[in-house]
């Protein structure tokens, strides 16, 4: 087991602990300012022959801290048993040279951490890990499970005591179960026959590390070949850090299997379903545009957004702003395409908008007023690429509307005679129960209010979005193998009070009786 503190009250055949993280009060305290969605987690797993695990864990977290900044831990087996460091905060700060040193083994996973479900606290800090009378298991969770309460209260009753009101530890506890009675695979199948929402896990059971991907691959999860040994990572990017290939991505609903020494890994297409659900978020904003993901490079397929964005709704204006970082890659895009086939002056591309790199994604903002001035902490505008021009500013999406609205007045205030704003993506209208943080329908801008009421609001000359049809498109997917529940408000999951999109069924949970037993 882990060598943290023990958070449970042992159960019969169950003990679940975590490594004791230490809570951090500054970045995510009460009143810290986000400007778009957040991401939720990145997972990693490495089975290596006679090198230690750790150290690769560790660079493999670094590329993926993009996904999670609230906590990051590693869970390493040595053969004989696990060992655990998990810290509140991010990942150069939460692990130090001899946690490196004191986490034994050649396989282990990773993961960095923002709150999807369970709050902010450190209960829910995660690689999760369950000692049982069999055996050891850690886990590692991106996504987000809509039916975590009803199976929670089935094995409540059943006699588990739960340490967090997190989902991860529903699917631990869920998995240790079935594992007393049945071996790896047939208990990994069981626990996806009654888990139903979004996940990419990496797991370990004692030494063996596997993948996990749901049936309908709304998180990415892909697996890598290095010189001894193999990966599973959430993107690509932490593979090409180890200086790994990418093999490919895990299949929805397929469990890989990574030899402990190292040498290979086995397969299984443990549930099968007739279409995917990708977040299409995951090319728009969420993952680095290195990553490879689902077959597409995440930069390629952000010009490519942007080139169709220019073909719906492109202006002309004497210059195209990127909004850094994330509507760089949509605005090369869109000005390309403005300026394919032009005969008189080109629409200039250029950065206009200089980043402060040393302010985060949160800072604390105690008051309302000096929320609203925050993108000055962020954004400079260069006066002299602005003043006296028109000037289209592109970016990957509007949330609650508060840093476009500062973002034309930054413009405007440095003498922009028009301001248009382009998003890369379409107005998201609905939250998101999969595992991101896309805020409250009350708080979406877009949820109540048509395209000119919100350019309205923003103050902007014109506003265009990308539509649904031009997302599917340019992904190459059709709209019923995507999710697109925050753009639609129709989900590809049974989620209780929301429309989907396709004929799905959650399993039914009996909260009143023994776990029912899907067919191995
Ligand atoms: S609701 Fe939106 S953010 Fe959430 S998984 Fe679906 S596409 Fe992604």
């Amino acid at each position: 087991m882990p060598d943290g503190r023990d958070l449970s009250t042992p159960t019969p055949g169950y003990e679940a602990t975590n490594a004791g993280p230490t809570p951090k009060t500054d970045s995510d305290s009460a009143g810290a300012a986000r400007s778009g969605p957040t991401e939720k987690c990145g997972v990693v797993g490495v089975a290596l022959d006679d090198r230690a695990a750790s150290r690769p864990l560790y660079y493999a977290l670094y590329a993926l801290q993009h996904r999670g900044q609230e906590s990051a831990g590693i869970v390493t087996h040595d053969g004989f048993q696990q060992h655990g460091h998990v810290e509140m905060g991010l990942v150069g700060d939460a692990f130090e040279e001899g946690d490196l040193d004191s986490l034994a083994g050649e396989t282990g996973i990773g993961h960095v951490r923002y709150p999807t479900s369970g709050g902010v606290n450190a209960s829910c800090a995660q690689p999760f890990s369950v000692s049982f009378k069999s055996g050891s298991l850690g886990l590692s969770h991106n996504g987000n499970l809509v039916n975590a309460d009803e199976i929670r209260d089935e094995l409540a009753q059943l006699g588990h005591a739960f340490t967090s009101d997190g989902d991860t530890e529903v699917i631990a506890h869920d998995l240790a179960r079935n594992l007393l009675e049945a071996d790896l695979v047939r208990a990994v199948k069981r626990t996806m026959d009654r888990i139903h929402g979004s996940y990419a896990l990496t797991i370990m059971h004692d030494e063996t590390v596997l993948g996990v991907r749901d049936p309908q691959g709304n998180r990415p999860l892909c697996i890598g070949e290095l010189d001894d040994g193999y990966v599973l990572a959430s993107e690509s990017a932490a593979i090409d850090t180890l200086g790994g290939d990418l093999v490919r991505d895990v299949r929805p609903g397929e469990l890989v299997v990574l030899e402990p020494d190292g040498s290979g890994f086995d397969t299984y297409q443990l549930v099968e379903q007739d279409n995917t659900a990708h977040c299409f978020f995951e090319h728009v904003y969420f993952a680095r545009p290195d990553s490879v993901i689902d077959d597409t490079l995440v930069y390629e397929a952000r010009r490519d957004l942007g080139r169709a964005l220019w073909n719906e709704s492109g202006v002309e204006t004497d210059v195209v702003l990127p909004v850094p970082d994330s509507g760089r890659a949509f605005a090369s895009g869109y000005a390309e395409a403005a300026n394919e086939g032009a005969d008189g002056d080109a629409i200039e591309f250029a950065e206009g908008l200089m980043k402060n790199r040393y302010v985060g994604r949160t800072f604390i903002m105690p008051t309302q007023d000096e929320r609203e001035r925050a993108v000055r902490l962020k954004l400079n505008p260069i006066k002299s690429t602005i003043e006296g021009r028109s000037v289209t500013i592109i970016d990957d999406s509007i949330v609650r509307g508060t840093t476009s609205r500062q973002l034309v007045a930054l413009l405007r205030e440095a003498g922009a005679e028009e301001v248009h704003v382009r998003i890369g993506a379409p107005p998201i209208v609905a939250p998101c129960y999969m595992g991101i943080d896309m805020a409250s329908r009350e708080e979406l801008i877009a949820a109540d209010r048509s395209i000119d009421e919100i350019r309205d609001e923003i103050d902007a000359d014109s506003l265009g979005y990308l539509s649904v049809e031009s997302v599917a498109e340019v992904l190459g997917e059709s709209r019923l193998d995507l999710c697109l529940g925050c753009v639609t408000g129709e989900y590809p999951y049974d989620i209780d009070g929301e429309e989907t999109d396709r004929d799905v069924q959650r399993p039914v949970i009996d909260t009143d009786s023994e776990p029912a037993r899907a067919d191995d």
